[in-house]
């Protein structure tokens, strides 16, 4: 059966931290596809000032581009919020029967997951494949999830074959690959900061931000 992996976030902007090691996971477990959805209205992130939704997709539409099995969908559009991930993941479920479904996400968010909203319902939905973000790994990340999950944990090494979990279960992946240590929030203040973020985004996204003046000045309108 072919597997498919969804990317959910807010996508703040979207990074070279969210495609470098997504390339690493999709070669790994041969992804047929996989697709980015950005939040509409993130409860983790509430409060927060984001980008607008339409600039959030823009730049995922753009740093998907070259890829030729990225997507990027817009099935949260327009979902009163807070959008959660559980109902955008069953969702997605709904459309696509034949194929297996993998969940990726970085290891800060993995960290949390006992805070999501039914977390225990999405858990059962799909495998999750965990990336490796510096801020937490190895015993640290064991020590934060529940025991749950901890029983489900199936280390996987880049590139190399991917064991299957006890038939009927779903597995928590934990992707082992150097992190690369790019976050949203860095770009952002950087941005803010006047540096330069060019090496830190796919080409087209940097020229997105530059243009619309996103994160640091506004060059239209009023
Ligand atoms: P922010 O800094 O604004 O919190 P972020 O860079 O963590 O944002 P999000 O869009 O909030 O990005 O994250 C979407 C998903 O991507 C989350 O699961 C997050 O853990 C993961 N992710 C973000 N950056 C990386 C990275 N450098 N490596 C691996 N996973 C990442």
């Amino acid at each position: 059966m072919k597997r498919v992996a969804v990317f959910g976030g807010s996508f703040d902007p979207v990074h070279l931290g969210h495609l470098v090691p997504t390339v690493g996971a999709m070669e790994t477990f041969g992804f047929s596809q996989v697709v980015f959805i950005p939040a509409y209205d993130p409860p983790h992130k509430r409060g927060n000032l984001l980008a607008p939704y339409s600039h959030r997709f823009a730049m995922l539409a753009l740093a998907t581009q070259p890829y030729e099995r990225f997507y990027v969908s817009d099935l949260e559009m327009g979902r009163p919020g807070p959008t959660y991930t559980v109902d955008t993941l069953a969702a997605f479920a709904a459309g696509c029967h034949d194929a297996e479904l993998y969940f990726l996400l970085g290891s800060d968010s993995f960290s949390q997951i006992s805070t999501w909203h039914r977390w225990e319902e999405l858990v059962d939905m799909a495998h999750l494949v965990v990336l490796h973000r510096a801020t937490v790994w190895g015993e640290e990340l064991a020590s934060k999830i529940p025991e749950k999950l901890r029983q489900r944990r199936i280390p996987v090494k880049l590139f190399a074959p991917v064991p299957d979990p006890p038939p009927g279960t779903k597995a928590v992946y934990l992707l082992e690959h150097e992190p690369f240590p790019v976050s949203a929030s860095l770009i952002r203040q950087r941005l803010a900061a006047g540096q330069t973020i060019s090496e830190l985004v796919p080409p087209e996204v940097h020229r997105w931000i530059v243009k619309y003046g996103l994160y640091h000045q506004r060059p239209y309108g009023c």
